[in-house]
């Protein structure tokens, strides 16, 4: 069976021991998005992949695809980065995996999406050098939804369609993914307050490209109801527990009076 070679960049998401000798890795890749990969014989070979196939690396891969894709090879790895805080900070590793689970629960094997590579290399790369990993989980989420087709849409009352006014009290309603004004708020299931500064943040961060993200400052309460909006918002597009969002602090809503779930 003739197999075709290719190359690409790529992070590591998953990988496990299949057999007595092979790991099978899963990747997201710039040139072939989600990739899943076997490295035969990589748990014996300690040249070829050491220190590489580890949760997080940035690698240049060499793979071998066969005629009908059911079998991928990956023939070498070349080490970017590990990440080497993320590795050794807890806060830091626990941020990085909920952008690892989402990653992995939006993503389909050969679905390719330049934006979603960019994004997460970026998210990594700012957690690794320290930002607030809060800030960048809250900017990650949000392009995140829009890179999978599934952008909040913060600039109208998704009821009334009247645009977004100064002065107004708005909700967010996490099963539309929609604003909701004040008039509408009986309309909505399931409803968080966001205040008008936290809208104003979130719609800049849609709106400018990666390059300038780092422009942006959000904190405190702004953060938080950031924070709790994208949680609930993806909890309900993926009908289950984002399982890796553990730690209280991200897990906190904004102020219990501020929330109402009918
Ligand atoms: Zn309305």
């Amino acid at each position: 069976m003739a197999r075709s070679s290719r190359e690409t960049e790529a992070i590591v998401l998953d990988c496990f021991e299949h057999g007595e000798s092979d790991i099978i890795v899963t990747f997201l890749s710039r040139d072939g998005g989600r990739l899943s990969a076997i490295a035969k014989g990589a748990k014996r070979s300690k040249k070829r992949f050491v220190n590489k196939l580890e949760l997080f690396s940035f690698l240049h891969i060499s793979y071998q695809v066969t005629p009908n894709r059911s079998l991928t090879f990956l023939s070498e790895a070349e080490l970017y980065t590990s990440f080497l805080n993320i590795r050794q900070s807890y806060d830091l590793y626990t941020t990085a995996s909920i952008i690892r689970e989402f990653l992995l629960i939006a993503t389909r094997e050969g679905e390719v999406g330049d934006l979603l590579f960019r994004l997460s290399l970026w998210a990594f790369h700012n957690i690794d050098q320290k930002s607030n990993p809060r800030t960048v989980l809250a900017f990650f989420l949000t392009k995140f939804y829009d890179a999978i087709g599934y952008r909040p849409d913060l600039s109208a009352c998704s009821s009334c369609n009247i645009r977004l006014q100064t002065g107004l009290n708005y909700s967010f309603d996490t099963t539309t993914g929609g604003l909701v004004c004040s008039s509408c708020s009986d309309t909505g299931t399931r409803l968080i307050r966001l205040s008008m500064g936290t809208i104003k943040i979130l719609l800049a961060v849609q709106d400018q490209p990666l390059s300038r993200l780092h422009r942006l400052k959000i904190s405190g309460n702004s953060l938080q109801e950031a924070l709790s909006i994208l949680h609930d918002y993806g909890r309900q597009l993926f009908q289950r527990e984002i399982v890796s969002w553990k730690p209280a602090r991200l897990q906190q809503p904004p102020n219990p009076t501020s929330r109402k779930t009918f």
